[in-house]
């Protein structure tokens, strides 16, 4: 699955930091634009929208892509080429509806940018001419393509995979978005990396949950540490009561190093076992779900309007 399970776990963690520095650069010292030279089409006559400017964060350079090379360089990175074609196609459609997005939507993090190649913050980006036959089909095939809701173009907010169901994003986020609702996503338990279980001695749960700010007290009995877990209708922690505390599923996932918040936690002689499935926030498109129904036969346009409630697929 290549390196798409990393910049996914880092994908909406979007990093602050680095635009409140730029914001206060002088003129000077701000990145310039430079032209990229186009790998899929030359295309002089592009118009603004056919270019998305992005930050290349080792260059400190900003770079004028044309869209369709963008989407190309992100998917050849962060996509497995051997992934069923119309998968290929749904992330295509997927990548380049966020690129027209931040375009659309400037989240003031990204100066004189829409995006930059840090994959924990938006896309890596391969910096090659991509030759590869699946991901230039999968572009070409639905050029120009993105997803609307309701006449605007959509965050299209995806992760790797969901057991059972998708999640609503108030519940990750909280904030209720009208296309990013729970939907059913097909048997993905088979999938590489659907399961995990971690094991921490008493001793580590309680360091682990003490360095993190919480109270423990270890002169009870461990087993009772783990009160209550409050679930969503997705089936993820929302809120754990562990010793007194209330602990958001998402803060769970941080602390022990879990792999999605759907998880259930048992108590043993000795420590905790933590055991998880799925991968990731939950939210919007999973993308082992969209394996699977592209291999059953599935269109692109069929998954994306799957996990993507009441949108449709148009022209920028
Ligand atoms: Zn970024």
């Amino acid at each position: 699955m290549k390196r798409y399970l990393l910049y996914f776990l880092c994908f909406f963690i979007c990093v602050a930091l680095t635009p409140a520095v730029y914001s206060l650069m002088p003129e000077g010292l701000k990145p310039e634009i430079s032209e990229e030279v186009s790998h899929m089409s030359d295309n002089p006559s592009a118009s603004e929208k056919d270019k998305v400017r992005v930050y290349k964060t080792s260059e400190d350079r900003v770079a004028e892509i044309l869209l369709e090379d963008y989407v190309a360089k992100v998917l050849f990175e962060e996509f497995p080429s051997h992934a069923p074609a119309e998968l290929l196609k749904t992330m295509a459609v997927v990548v380049r509806t966020f690129a027209v997005y931040r375009m659309k939507n400037p989240d003031g993090f990204h100066p004189l940018s829409h995006l930059c190649d840090d994959p924990s913050c938006c896309h890596g980006i391969f910096e090659g001419r991509v030759t590869d036959e699946s991901i230039i089909s999968a572009v070409t095939d639905t050029q120009g393509r993105v997803i609307y809701h309701n006449g605007k173009v959509i965050n299209p907010v995806y992760h790797i995979s969901s057991p059972g169901k998708t999640e609503n994003a108030e519940s990750v986020f909280g904030e209720k978005v009208d296309y990013l609702i729970s939907v059913e996503t097909p048997d993905e338990s088979e999938m590489k990396s659907f399961h995990q279980q971690k094991e921490f001695t008493k001793t580590e749960f309680a360091d682990i949950l003490e360095s993190n700010g919480f109270t423990v007290d270890r002169n009870t009995g461990h087993k009772s540490w783990v009160s209550y877990i409050a679930r969503t209708s997705g089936g993820r922690v929302k809120i754990a009561y562990i010793c007194g505390n209330e602990i958001p599923g998402n803060k769970l996932v941080s602390m022990f190093g879990l792999q999605s918040a759907c998880v259930s936690v048992t108590a043993g002689d000795n420590g905790f076992i933590f055991t998880a499935e799925g991968i990731g926030h939950g939210v919007g498109l999973s993308i082992y779900g969209g394996w699977i129904m592209a291999e059953e036969g599935k269109t692109y346009n069929e998954i994306i309007v799957h996990y993507f409630n009441k949108a449709y697929i148009a022209y920028n």
